[in-house]
């Protein structure tokens, strides 16, 4: 059984199968989009133990493909389900994936991540030779499927399946780079010409993010301003040689949010609805909120600011709970929701003892709560010290609930300044408590004129970042790279009229 793609996706995490962050937001929605828009796209990607799957079941399309790491032998299954018509693929191998977490516990990284990845990236590529065509381009995500370009680079060396398929790179986080030991290089079924500064190699070890980033024909990630930030040493986690080397091939194209999922007036958590036009039931939220978090009532006419994140100094989670106690002597409530480094989870469950009364803390990943706190916040917080996109923001501005954020990434490309006219939010140049402060006491103020709240409220929440513009901007990078589009497949529908 076989199947004919323009576009192969290869990622890690796909909401609503699995996620951990943004990238499982965006592979489940633009690929998505571009199947509406009449590519034929398909997403490959993990069986993971903790896979959502009953709605879609996933059912057994191949029995024991050849993949041939780590020991000759090894194969995996495959399994497939459609997503809204779009064909998903999960590779299957149990001792691989299915465990409590994605990559890591409490205690650290999991062992075997390379081992894991190099294994994925391995089934992908033999998956899509069971296809009855090599896809056109093959579009993959991050340093857990960046050896997918790394493969192909050199499979089309020697493997004349792979002489037509084009490849695209997305870096979703540069930080996160997927490095390990050179004994793991050897096994990974790469020549051992990989093995150079132009290549995986990077001061001795073996860097999976570089390798994508080498050997992919076109390098993206998920704003214009991190594609520019990435090129110098604050930003480049290292990389900014390379990244400058392939700086012609690589683009910034902004990501978008999926207003199927998060939308006020449709979203299924939300104690009440609410939209721009009809934005009074915002109230009836940030009740519900105050009562689910057992807040006191009070804090219904105070404003309630707003965290979710992995707590990490990426995200400048350090910064908001340096000025809790300060924020706290405003009488304002502080909501934050995340899971990440273990002295900030103890800081923060700390400063809810302190201060029951103001601050709520929900260390843990739940869906539900993120879209609770979206609607029940007035303000929104992402003092991040580097933001590649930032999704939450673009959430945030469509639940009427104004950002303050540093001046980085994505967030610079999403969110208008105060005090300009136009202003959806707030900015504040560098990662810095006084800073940070500071803006939010701009907020503050703005939030005791009713008037003109409502007015930067309405902005925000009329602001549009749908799909539309990202998909025709991914469609274009694809066309760049020679992908021809069918006319009479293309079902002359934008992204906009179908999602
Ligand atoms: P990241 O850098 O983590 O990818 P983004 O802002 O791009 O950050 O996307 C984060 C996504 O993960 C959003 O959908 C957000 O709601 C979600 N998220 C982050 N932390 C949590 C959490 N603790 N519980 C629920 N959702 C979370």
């Amino acid at each position: 059984m076989g199947s004919k793609f323009d576009i192969c996706f290869v990622a890690s995490e796909m909401y609503p199968f699995s996620k951990t962050g943004g990238l499982a937001d965006v592979i489940g929605v633009l690929p998505l989009t571009l199947h509406r828009m009449g590519l034929k796209v398909c997403v490959i990607t993990p069986l993971y133990g903790r896979l959502a799957t009953s709605e879609y079941s996933p059912h057994l399309v191949y029995e024991d493909i050849n993949v041939g790491y780590p020991w000759p032998e090894i194969s995996t299954d495959v399994f497939k389900a459609t997503f809204h018509g779009l064909p998903v693929y999960f590779i299957d191998r149990g001792e691989y994936f299915d465990r409590r977490y994605y990559y890591c516990t409490h205690k650290g990284d999991y062992f075997d991540n390379c081992e894991r990845f190099i294994f994925f990236c391995r089934a992908a590529m033999s998956l899509m030779k069971k296809l009855d065509s090599p896809p056109k381009v093959v579009h993959s995500h991050d340093w857990h499927a960046a050896l997918i370009n790394s493969f192909i680079y050199y499979g089309k060396r020697h493997d004349p399946y792979w002489k037509d398929t084009s490849t695209i790179f997305t870096i979703h986080n540069l930080a996160f780079q997927g490095r390990f030991s050179v004994r793991l290089f050897w096994d990974s079924g790469l020549p051992y010409e990989a093995w150079t500064p132009e290549g995986v190699e990077y001061y001795d070890s073996f860097n999976l993010l570089k390798g994508g980033i080498a050997h992919a024909d076109l390098v993206t990630t998920v704003s214009p301003s991190y594609a520019q930030e990435i090129l110098t040493s604050e930003f480049g986690c290292g990389l900014e040689g390379i990244l400058q080397k392939r700086s012609h091939d690589l683009k910034g194209i902004l990501n978008g949010a999926d207003y199927t999922v998060w939308n006020p007036e449709k979203d299924k958590y939300l104690a009440a609805g609410y939209s721009w036009d009809s934005p009074q039931a915002k109230a009836a939220c940030k009740k519900d909120l105050i009562d689910k978090l057992f807040l006191p009532p009070r804090l219904a006419d105070r404003p309630v600011l707003g965290f979710i994140g992995r707590l990490r100094t990426q995200k400048g989670i350090d910064l908001l709970l340096e000025i809790i106690p300060q924020l706290v002597k405003k009488d304002v409530g502080v909501v934050v929701l995340g899971e990440g480094g273990a002295e900030y989870e103890a800081q923060l469950l700390d400063l809810m003892e302190r201060f029951p009364g103001n601050i709520s803390g929900l260390v843990g990943y739940t869906e539900e709560m993120a879209h609770v706190i979206q609607a029940g916040s007035d303000i929104f917080l992402m003092p991040s010290r580097y933001e590649p996109c930032g999704l939450t923001q673009m959430y945030s501005l469509r639940y009427g609930t104004p950002p303050v954020a540093t001046a980085v990434g994505g967030l610079k490309d999403t969110i208008k300044p105060y005090p300009d006219a136009d202003a959806t939010g707030f900015i504040f140049d560098r990662p810095d408590s006084a800073l940070f402060l500071q803006a939010l006491d701009q907020a503050l103020a703005l939030f005791e004129n009713k008037e003109k709240w409502r007015e930067m409220q309405l902005r925000g929440m009329r602001a549009d970042f749908s799909w539309t513009t990202s998909a025709e901007a991914y469609l274009k990078a694809y066309k760049s790279l020679g992908y021809a589009e069918d006319k009479k497949k293309i079902s002359g529908k934008t992204p906009s009229d179908v999602i």
